[in-house]
This record gives structure tokens, sequence and C-alpha cells, in this order.
């Protein structure tokens, strides 16, 4: 069974949010695209307290039940069977979806039987990279929509870093347009 992990495309993220990905919404049409793909859709949000230590290295964003939250307004977040909270408690960075504390999402994979897990979303240097290193350590097939991942590039060159280090782990990189039904 194939399942697509939706990474963090949420408004703080997009621009015009507290830590915004320069073109972080340009994922979304093409993520919208790929859902009807999957029979399993998951997402992950960033899911902060407003005091966490996570703020000393990043400015505030996703603070939980706050509009920076919420999944970008245009994605097709009724076909998400299931949200993953991370980042909850006010000592975890919560980058990798795996540290969700609202549910264990390897858990819930392996009750659905999911080997094959494709990842998209925000960003590809940090939560999408944590997230497809966990599930490559963890024993999935994982692969990485290339064309549905933005990186935050502090220092360019950071997304095609993250994509090459990924690849080096054992995580495939797909376009798209190549996953079938
Ligand atoms: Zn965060």
């Amino acid at each position: 069974m194939k399942a697509l992990l939706v990474v963090d495309v949420q408004n703080d993220f997009c621009p015009g949010g507290a830590l915004a990905v320069s073109d972080g919404d340009r994922v979304v049409p093409v993520i919208n695209a790929l859902i009807p793909k999957f029979k399993l859709v998951f997402a992950s949000k960033d899911w902060h307290p407003s005091d966490s230590v996570h703020f000393k290295k990043w400015p505030p964003h996703c603070v939980g039940d706050t509009k920076g939250a919420e999944f970008h307004p245009q994605l097709s977040a009724s076909k998400i069977n299931q949200v993953f909270l991370k980042g909850t408690k006010n000592k975890d960075d919560g980058y990798s979806a795996f540290e969700a504390t609202s549910d264990d999402l390897e858990k819930v994979l392996r009750q659905n039987n999911v080997d094959d897990l494709y990842v998209a979303g925000l960003a590809t240097d940090y939560c999408v990279r944590a997230s497809a290193l966990d599930a490559v350590t963890k024993g999935f097939r994982t692969f990485v929509v290339t064309d549905a991942v933005a990186a935050v590039d502090l220092k360019p060159g950071d997304g095609e870093a993250a994509l090459e280090e990924m690849q080096k782990a054992g995580v495939m990189l797909v376009s798209s347009h190549d996953i079938d039904r």
C-alpha cells in the first residue's frame, strides 16, 4: 500500500506567513493533483506552544490554534485521512512527522500496511528532510516528490543539498507526473 505524507503546508510557511518559504504556495496545486492518486493521505502540522524553545532558533510560527497553523486555504484538506501534530511540547523542535505527539505516525502507517511513503510539502531542507530520513530509517520505501516540495534555503543551495543527502540515505526522488494512481 502506498500513502502520501503532506508535510506542514501551513499558512505560516507560505508567502505572507511568519516563517515563509518564498514560493511555498507553489506546492499546493501540485499536492492537490497528487491527492487523488492515493487511497491514504496523511499530513503533519507544526503545532507549537507560544513558549516553545524552538522560537529561540526561529521566529514564532505555527502556534497551535492560530491562523498561521492552519493549512493553506487552497489545500484539499478535506481529503486528508489524518493529521499529525508535531513540535507540541515546549522543549522539542518537531521537525519530523514521526515525532508527532497527537498519534504515532509509524504505528498508523503499519496498521494500514503502508510500505511506500511519498513525501511532499514544506520545507525540503527541514521538516521534509527530517520526515523522509526517519521514514527510510524505519524501513519504508520512501519517495520525495521533487516538484511538490519547496526549500527555506537559508543558505542558497540548502534545498538541493538536502535532496542529495536524502538520496544518499536511500530516499528516491520522483516527479509528481511519474506517480500512477
Ligand atoms: Zn516549527
